[in-house]
């Protein structure tokens, strides 16, 4: 259940949902994701879903963090730094510690980054660097990111974030469907979701400029303001 075998099939299945960089596959395929979650959900590891990691979290769904993957790297095999917000289990932070040279995580829940830190520690990987913060500012000091990838829905994007872009880079985010309107965008899919939904959205930089691209409707727990 907690297999390679089991991680194999997962790849195959988010190979046919139409992930194609074979970077993040091979990435997906190394990481244990049995090891993000409570030994009692490990059997249900390598489901493609999300699933609970207490305190009202949740592990994203294995096709969104390799889609999300995808679209930082943007068609390149590897990213120098990149930064995420909202750590949680560290699974996702994992994944891109596989493709990037040093993943820098924010995480405003002291309890959950305490047990990824462990995680990532027990495992092995010294390239992935947390802050206990609220991660709307970023990580100035060690700005500008490669990639930098929210995994927590957002009101709007914080413009601060933007800034710590480096010049071609990507941001990814999920972004309420009210910021969608508020940030200036349009989008065919708000009228047939109603003003409930989130969309999965990217800026990429270009000198000053920061060109906005709607992508699918997504389902991420809100992002929250001050430490927890
Ligand atoms: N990337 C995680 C997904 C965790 S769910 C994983 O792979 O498991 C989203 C996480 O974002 C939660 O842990 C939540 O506490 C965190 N979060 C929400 N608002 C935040 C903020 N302002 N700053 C930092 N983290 C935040």
């Amino acid at each position: 259940m907690t297999s390679q075998a089991a991680r194999d099939r997962l790849v195959q299945r988010l190979s046919q949902k139409g992930i194609s960089n074979p970077a993040v596959l091979q990435a997906i395929a190394n990481t244990p994701r049995h090891l993000f979650v409570d030994e009692a959900l490990a059997s249900r590891a390598y489901e493609d879903s999300a699933l609970p990691i207490g305190l009202g979290q949740t592990i994203s769904q294995p096709f969104i963090v390799a889609y999300m993957t995808e679209l930082l790297l943007n068609g390149q095999a590897r990213l120098d730094k990149v930064l995420e917000v909202g750590t949680g289990s560290g699974y996702q932070a994992a994944v891109l510690a596989m493709l990037c040279d040093r993943v820098f995580s924010l995480e405003r829940i002291e309890a959950l980054l305490r047990v990824a830190r462990r995680r990532f520690h027990q495992m092995g990987m010294h390239n992935i660097f947390t802050r206990y913060t609220d991660g709307q500012q970023g990580w100035p000091a060690q700005a500008p990111f490669d990639g930098i990838i929210l995994t927590a829905a957002c009101p709007v994007i914080p413009a601060g974030l933007l800034n710590q872009l480096a010049e071609g880079a990507r941001l990814i985010a999920p972004l309420n469907a009210s910021g969608i309107k508020a940030m200036g965008l349009s989008s065919p899919f708000l009228n047939q979701l109603g003003m409930g939904g989130q969309y999965l959205v990217s800026y990429t930089r270009r000198q000053d400029e920061f060109s906005p691209e709607i992508l699918d409707a997504v389902s991420f727990v809100p992002l929250l303001d001050g430490l927890s």
